[in-house]
């Protein structure tokens, strides 16, 4: 009987071992959380199967990480066995399985299922049992059979006593054909066949709707819609892209304009390499997410995560579950973390983001053993600049730079780009709209002075400060370290933002060409990074 259990994204195949021992006192030990013995002994108790009144324990063949609700199915089943209510079927040792269980015993869609399923063929499994809605992302990995759940408990135990027969009538020894295994019951007889199809497309569920506040991949901004956009704000977006850096942004626009300019920007990033894209997948399956998101996962493409002001921090960190659910910050794990009206965002949790800013990682909130889910998110933080939302403002000045301190107050440690867009656009140039290829081109340029580490590029966002001053010293123009130093000096510019400028008048020079960043990058480097909140 095997399993999995994961710590944070490490997921290992767990092999549990049967121990009945009828003599002894009444006990049933499972390995798994509370909750998870009561899902499985409803589920047992609900299908008209017996709750052992002996001890029976199942043992798990190694301590790594904990087992999630994906490993109900396996824990009933094996519950089954050691009873004697179900047949042992050999290939069990070289079957995963993975469904979560309603009281009744019906077999539900798990969380997680993708990178279960590749644990199991890198152990070298022959095949999975999953839920059938996870059947689509369990086929995400080729090269291992899969095999739908069915609707039931009952389901799975008459297929093992199916499979079982058959093997008794063909050659035991011999492993049942790779691939997709499809199970059909006669609906008068109840009787149930099994046909190995070879790999290929299955009947899966078809995709449900997006999960609520969060949507994957690219996303098209009208002409319209860009011709609303001030040159200084596309500007500063190309440059957000280019160098990865966290952007504020302020507005006095209609609602729909941030979110135009979180489309625009995502739509910028240089598509997922295939590393990320298997952390970021494992990511959106571990929150139940990547089915409904697959075909655009599946081309490579960065998410886009918004997050609505109402949040609870529950959803922005994670849920304690099992597995962990990830929340909106590991979501956003290499693409965008969209704070849409952040003015209305409590500080506590401007501080969680902040905080995981710094550290790139969250922990996955869960019992013991704590893993971390990686959240190396770009940050996007965009808010009206009137606290009433009216066009035009009315209100007191003093009251406007209220609404907006807080976001700079927490976020400003972090965020390169700091701009306002006050004045509507003022004439639509095609020229400006900026264009992933000059954004690639500019990452290009960036990663040749920086290098790589771990087999990521660096960006003018994420090299570390020390390679940054020390490139800088040769780099910059002549000067320029004198002009820094005197803003340093003048209390104009902490160390921290004169790192954020330094990082910025990098990242100014990729986009246009320029070797030695001097004058005119510290001078625009400044004008995007030093935003204070202004009066009308
Ligand atoms: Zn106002």
């Amino acid at each position: 009987m095997r399993t999995i259990s994961a710590t944070g994204l490490d997921h290992h195949v767990l092999g549990i071992g049967i121990n009945a021992q009828p003599d002894s006192e009444t006990r049933v030990d499972l390995p798994g959380p509370r909750e998870q013995r009561d899902r499985v002994r409803a589920a047992i108790i609900n299908s008209s199967w017996l709750w052992p009144d002996g001890a029976v324990r199942l043992e798990r063949d190694h301590a790594d990480g904990e087992l999630g609700s994906s490993a109900d199915l396996a824990l009933a089943i094996a519950v089954l066995i050691a009873t004697g209510q179900a047949v042992a079927w050999p290939e069990l040792a070289d079957t995963l399985i993975l469904g979560e269980l309603g009281p009744d015993g019906s077999v539900r869609a798990c969380r997680g299922v993708y990178p279960a399923v590749k644990a199991a063929k890198a152990a070298g499994l022959s095949r999975v049992i999953v839920p059938d809605e996870n059947i689509a992302e369990a086929q995400l990995v080729s090269g291992i059979g899969i095999v739908g759940a069915g609707p039931s408990l009952h389901w799975v135990n008459s297929w093992l006593a199916s499979a079982t027969a058959a093997d008794d009538v063909d050659d035991a020894g011999e492993p049942d054909p790779i691939g997709l295994l499809l199970v059909t019951a006669d609906a008068e007889t109840g009787d149930v066949t099994v046909e190995s199809l070879g790999a290929g497309p299955v009947p899966g569920s078809p995709p449900s709707d997006r999960t609520d506040g969060i949507g994957v991949g690219r996303i098209s901004v009208s002409t319209a819609d860009l011709a609303e956009i001030p040159a200084h704000v596309l500007r500063a977006i190309s440059l957000a892209a280019a160098g990865g850096h966290h952007m504020i942004l302020t507005h006095e626009a209609p609602a729909g304009f941030a979110g135009d300019v979180a489309a625009l920007l995502v739509g910028l990033l240089p598509p997922l390499s295939a590393t990320v894209r298997e952390e970021v997948m494992d990511l959106w399956s571990l929150a139940g997410a990547l089915e409904p998101n697959l075909s655009a996962v599946i081309d490579g493409d960065s998410e886009m995560v918004a997050v609505l002001p109402n949040l609870l921090l529950d959803r922005l960190y994670g849920q304690p579950d099992h597995p962990a659910r990830p929340g909106y910050m590991p979501l956003a794990h290499h693409g965008v973390l969209h704070l849409y009206d952040t003015a209305a965002i409590q500080g506590f949790a401007l501080d969680v983001v902040a905080q995981t800013m710094s550290r790139r990682s969250v922990m996955a909130m869960s019992h013991s053993p704590y893993g971390r889910y990686p959240a190396e998110f770009q940050l996007l933080a965009t808010t009206a600049a009137c606290p009433k939302s009216h066009t035009p403002c009315t209100c007191r000045p003093e009251a406007r730079v209220l609404h907006t301190q807080h976001i700079h107050d927490k976020l400003g440690a972090h965020a390169a780009i700091n701009i306002a867009a006050t004045e509507p656009a003022a004439s639509f140039d095609p020229e400006a709209v900026p264009t992933a290829e000059k954004v690639a081109t500019a990452r290009i340029r960036a990663a040749r002075r920086w290098g790589a580490s771990q087999g990521a590029a660096y960006t003018n966002h994420t090299v570390p400060a020390d390679m940054l001053r020390s490139v800088s010293d040769e780099g910059f123009a002549y000067g320029i370290h004198n002009d820094l130093a005197g803003l340093a000096a003048a209390g104009v510019l902490s160390d921290r933002h004169v790192e954020l400028v330094q990082r910025l008048m990098w990242t100014i020079a990729d986009y246009d060409g320029i070797t030695a960043p001097g004058d005119v990058q510290l001078t625009q480097a400044l004008a995007l990074h030093l935003h204070t909140p202004k009066p009308h």
